[in-house]
């Protein structure tokens, strides 16, 4: 088969089949893992394709190539952690570049942009980018990046990311798209008119809860290259073995989401009937404020979800000490569902004021919904409910 038709096939594919028997020494199915370090020359002055394994390694780069095709990009950077990814393309900003982020980002996103900005190294604005007026107010401070996260963390707020990338371009600013929550199974911020996308690989790119890693996507070859040179400079690579386990976790990243959405949507729709809840925030549901514009840009509503007890910290006290199947742990993305409370645990050096400017009240929790069979799942759920 030419090249070219290798590279038209459907994403489902691209998941489940880059590298299947690629290997040439053995015609091993499953890509081989290389963890050697180093790699002989050929002979004098006569490097191979690898020559050392900070500069490049063929079991990442198989994956790297899989998330760039999956994302419709030019090239991929993994990177040891979700943050380190974030953090390279932070590295390559000019020294005090303005950098535009949402008000509501990733908690660790935020630590490291606040830390950045003590140090002088950028100047930061944080705006809740659903406001349109407050986000072109903020592009006139002429931002070097704008991030943008969507779905948001933890109230599942969408923006438009065509919208937003389009103003922030004609301001002259680059645009990083934050994926982590969705992945390119269901939404492809390049293809929105981003310039990066970002992963936490960690989540539901792996998908198996058992590797820390990061990613970046860039739409432009030239600036893939950059990236990739700049994580060489810095040693930020991620682990042949880490990568390895991506790309095996990544072989089901459709049939994942789409099990794990199919469930979310029935765990949604439980709760929101369930007299104890006072709202649940899923963009799945018809009555969210952002559910059309998520069925516009997104290719489903995916697996992560929080809602509200009325009861407030005692009713989550009891909900986590009753409920089933769903363990008590940050992080999401998992075939294993989890539960976390966003005020004690994920957001909890937001500080408590800028958690109520957020609208992350006391009694929100949040859900990654898993692949246990549904009706495990609700009855779980249910125990928790009841002794609230
Ligand atoms: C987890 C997460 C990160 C950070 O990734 P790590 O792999 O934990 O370093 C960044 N963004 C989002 C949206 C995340 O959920």
């Amino acid at each position: 088969m030419s090249e070219r038709a290798a590279n038209q096939v459907q994403p489902e594919t691209v998941a489940a089949a880059h590298g299947v028997a690629s290997d040439t020494a053995f015609g091993a199915v499953a890509p081989p893992l290389y963890l050697s370090s180093t790699y002989e020359f050929a002979g004098f002055d006569t490097p191979r394709a690898y020559d050392y394994g900070r500069v490049g390694n063929p079991t990442r780069d198989l994956l790297g190539d899989a998330i760039a095709r999956l994302e419709g990009g030019a090239g991929a950077v993994l990177t040891p952690s979700g943050m380190a990814a974030i953090d390279l393309l932070l590295n390559r900003l000019p020294v005090g570049s303005a950098v535009l982020a949402p008000h509501d980002c990733y908690g660790g996103t935020l630590r490291l942009l606040k830390e950045r900005a003590g140090l002088g190294q950028l100047t930061l604005q944080l705006v809740d980018q659903s406001d349109n007026p407050a986000f072109r107010a903020a592009l006139e401070d002429r931002p070097a990046l704008v991030l943008i996260e969507s779905p948001s963390n933890p109230l599942m707020r969408v923006v438009d990311i065509a919208a937003l990338s389009a103003l922030a371009k004609e301001a002259g600013a680059r645009v990083a798209v934050d994926n982590t929550f969705l992945s390119p199974a269901l939404q492809k911020p390049l293809l929105l008119g981003a310039d990066y996308v970002l992963h936490s690989t960690t989540k539901f790119l792996n998908g198996h809860s058992d590797v820390i890693a990061g990613a970046v996507i860039a739409a432009e070859a030239e600036e893939a290259r950059n990236l990739k040179r700049w994580a060489n400079a810095t040693g930020a690579i991620a682990a042949p073995f880490d990568s390895w386990l991506t790309l095996r976790g990544l072989r089901t990243l459709f049939a994942r989401m789409a099990a794990q959405e199919r469930n979310a949507m029935a765990v949604a729709q439980r709760l929101r009937s369930h007299s104890a809840v006072a709202r649940v925030h899923y963009p799945g549901l018809a009555d969210h404020p952002d559910h059309a514009l998520a069925a516009r840009q997104q290719k489903g509503f995916g697996a992560m979800m929080s809602f509200e007890l009325d009861g407030g910290v005692p009713a989550v006290r009891r909900f986590v000490g009753h409920v089933r199947h769903f363990t008590l742990a940050e992080s999401l993305g998992g075939v294993e569902s989890l539960v976390a409370h966003p005020a004690t645990m994920t957001h909890v050096d937001m500080g408590a004021e800028a958690r109520a400017k957020a609208g992350i009240g006391d009694g929100l929790l949040r859900l990654s919904v898993g692949l246990e069979h549904i009706d495990d799942l609700l009855a779980g759920l249910e125990a928790g409910l009841a002794a609230c």
